[in-house]
């Protein structure tokens, strides 16, 4: 599927970008709350909030608004020269919504930034009290952390780790807990102590005493597929961490900020982790924004060690900060996480439906609006599509032609399985709906026939 005729796309010249392998798509034109408009007036729905990151929905004039001012103000102040009100009161107000103890923050641009920060806190805060020789993060495999070259030591998703494995010290790995796969007689509880109790055997493998911490996305983001575990998995996991002093890491980048229903999704489980990392619905995509939270039980030791020796140019940036406070006004005023939850179990209900129709569906998962539809072989057995049919990229272009965005990524480790992440913003309202499902019917029944043709299911 391409997109590059100049006139369908309003691009009149040879690109100079280059991002990764895909088809151009059309220019921009404009976007408004839930919906984008390409340059030739065509319309989409942005069922993926981008890469889940417009959580408030497109061109809300109170954050532009709240932007300007910021902008006319001062459009920039080096954190090393000025304080600045906006990350100030983002920083109060992050604490406050953040769980138990976390109340200390540090502003950086993006998801990658925010859990390379998480990795340097734990690693000085180990130095702080004398354990130099606690150097290892255990994470899930598969899992996704980042790009950068720290947060993908400990990303598991074997098609961007593998060609920069060399280059990087190899970070141990447990399985993800993909109970859905598990053809077992074990209850779901039973499930989650199995999986959790694998982070036991791995510390125990590798020396309690060399393990800096444990990384993990409460729910499962794009290299998973919105995966939740069973309730006992995340009480054991904190069990596990706390008896062998091992920092627990929460990656809420793509959970963080009400994806799930609630501000941070370790709030599903009444867990407070020991650090966490927030960005994307941060700022929902009106600028670059990420952070992370930590206790005073943490970052303090650390700063009377010499302080945190790490930082970005950008953190803490005004206009970007004054972006995540209009952000955060706008969830509370609008009632956008009551909005998730509800809207979130309608739109599941409603992809429950379309698995009734289409056998190619396996499984729809996720929690609030972070929402999954994986695509399978053999909905039995869980048997993957074979990859040369690239099934989810596929159907993200035969959705895309129909005015759908929704996103897909490879579901076991990066190698095979398929599906695509449906997360429309938490605007999102029911009489909207059927702009998601109609297109995603009819391409979920283009996508079979094609397989089906292409002997896929044979
Ligand atoms: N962590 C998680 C859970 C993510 O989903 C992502 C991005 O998708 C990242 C980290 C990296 O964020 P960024 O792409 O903003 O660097």
């Amino acid at each position: 599927m391409t997109h590059d005729t100049p006139n369908k796309t309003g691009h009149n010249r040879e690109s100079r970008l280059f991002y990764q392998s895909r088809s151009r798509r059309p220019l921009i034109d404009h976007a408004k709350g839930v919906y984008m408009w390409d340059v030739d007036g065509k319309r989409y729905i942005d069922a993926s909030s981008g890469a889940m990151v417009s959580n408030i929905g497109h061109s809300d004039p109170r954050v532009i608004a709240a932007m300007n001012a910021q902008l006319e103000k001062a459009s920039f102040a080096y954190r090393l020269h000025f304080e600045n009100d906006a990350a100030e009161n983002l920083a109060f107000r992050l604490a406050e919504r953040a769980p138990g103890d976390l109340e200390r923050v540090f502003f950086v641009s993006g998801g990658s930034e925010a859990v390379e920060s998480c990795i340097k806190l734990a690693r000085q805060y180990a130095l702080a009290k004398g354990q130099a020789q606690r150097t290892k993060i255990i994470s899930r495999f598969p899992s996704y952390h980042g790009s950068t070259l720290g947060a993908l030591a400990i990303t598991g998703y074997t098609p961007m780790h593998a060609p920069f494995a060399p280059m990087m010290v190899d970070q141990p790995k447990i399985p993800a807990p993909t109970c859905y796969l598990d053809r077992d007689d074990l209850s779901d509880h039973e499930r989650g102590l199995k999986y959790a109790n694998m982070l036991e055997a791995e510390i125990l493998k590798q020396g309690p005493e060399t393990v800096l911490g444990f990384i993990m996305e409460p729910v499962g983001g794009a290299a998973t597929g919105a995966l939740v575990a069973p309730d006992s998995y995340y009480a054991r996991i904190r069990e596990i961490c706390d008896q062998y002093g091992i920092l627990l890491i929460y990656d809420e980048v793509m959970t963080g900020a009400g994806r799930t229903g609630k501000y941070f999704a370790a709030e599903h489980w009444g867990i407070t982790p020991d650090i966490l990392a927030v960005s994307k619905g941060l700022a929902a995509g009106y600028a670059p924004l990420g952070a992370m939270i930590a206790p005073d039980r943490i970052v303090g030791p650390v700063l009377d060690h010499g302080g945190f020796i790490h930082g970005y140019t950008y953190a803490g940036n005004p206009m970007a900060c004054a972006a995540g406070n209009a952000v955060l006004d706008v969830i509370d005023e609008d009632n956008l996480l009551e909005n998730a939850t509800q809207s979130g179990a309608a739109l599941k209900a409603e992809l429950g439906k379309l698995a009734d129709k289409f056998p190619i569906i396996g499984d729809v998962r996720g929690l609030g609006l972070l929402l999954a539809v994986e695509l399978v072989k053999d909905r039995e057995t869980m048997e993957p599509i074979d990859p040369k049919h690239l099934a989810a990229a596929r159907l993200v272009d035969i959705a895309y032609d129909k005015g759908l965005i929704i996103y897909w990524r490879r579901t076991r480790g990066g190698y095979r399985g398929d599906h695509v992440m449906v997360c429309p913003p938490m605007t999102i309202t029911h009489d909207q709906f059927d702009d998601i499902l109609i297109p995603l019917r009819a391409a979920l029944g283009e996508l079979q026939d094609e397989l089906t043709l292409a002997g896929a299911f044979a």
